[in-house]
């Protein structure tokens, strides 16, 4: 494991992650790069926990103002286990083994979380990808990849954005936007960077789990982060 900065991983993927161009549904073409990356890991001895979002389908706040915010969440926790079981089928498709387990239980789908198996799967060399969120609604992904990060006691969490990194102010919009190499929990939440929500920062900085920040567009970058070359921004201490 010498090549390896992380010997075990939380990534998160944003539903839009998994979407394409277009923002909306699964582009399988995308999944399945992303599905060669994560391979890529594994072989590589890496253990791979794995978070999916559900921007790409459904967020509890496309609900606002027409429907009651706990159905609207329960409906967004639903929708990450669509995405988490596109992703267990691209990832079996090219021979990664698999498990997906769900935070609301469903278990003619998917295992339920059991903390215990979880890792057990994650020693045996499958990917894990945690699903339903948390369980609880006005909760996001972002705090489920910490709070499961915490759980598996994972060495970092991978954040895989559209963008390289975390910068001081939008950079699609500034062209003299900084780029940060380095930030600390503190810097994230006083300044509100838009790394993840304030729950799920707050969690990271409390267990001590840093978080790198990089770009998924760019083919290769999950392992670049893994042998610790210096991409995108690592939030730490
Ligand atoms: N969600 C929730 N509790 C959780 C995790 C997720 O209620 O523990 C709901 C919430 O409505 C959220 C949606 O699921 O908007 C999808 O998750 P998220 O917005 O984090 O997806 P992403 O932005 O990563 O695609």
């Amino acid at each position: 494991m010498d090549c390896c900065k992380y010997k075990r991983v939380m990534l998160k993927l944003s539903g839009e992650a998994l979407s394409g161009e277009n923002g909306f549904g699964i582009d399988f073409d995308v999944a399945q790069r992303i599905s060669t990356e994560i391979k890529e890991l594994v072989e590589m001895g890496i253990e791979v926990g794995a978070v999916v979002g559900a921007g790409n389908i459904w967020r509890g706040r496309n609900g606002e103002g027409s429907m009651d915010r706990t159905t609207a969440d329960y409906m967004g926790m639903l929708a990450t286990c669509i995405n988490a079981l596109a992703l267990q089928d691209s990832l079996e498709s090219i021979g990664v083994k698999t498990r997906v387990q769900t935070a609301i239980e469903m278990k003619e789908v998917a295992e339920p979380f059991i903390r215990r198996r979880a890792m057990r799967h994650l020693e045996k060399g499958r990917v894990v990808i945690f699903a339903a969120g948390t369980g609880n609604p006005y909760f996001s992904t972002d705090t489920t990849a910490a709070l499961r990060a915490a759980e598996i006691e994972a060495d970092v969490i991978l954040l895989a954005k559209k963008v390289d990194g975390v910068y001081n102010k939008d950079p699609k919009k500034y062209d003299d936007a900084i780029k940060y190499d380095k930030l600390s929990y503190i810097n994230v939440l006083e300044q509100g960077l838009q790394v993840m929500d304030s729950t799920a920062a707050s969690l990271c900085m409390d267990n001590n789990i840093p978080i790198l920040v990089f770009a998924l567009d760019e083919p290769g970058n999950i392992k670049r982060a893994i042998t610790g070359e210096n991409i995108g921004t690592l939030v730490s201490k």
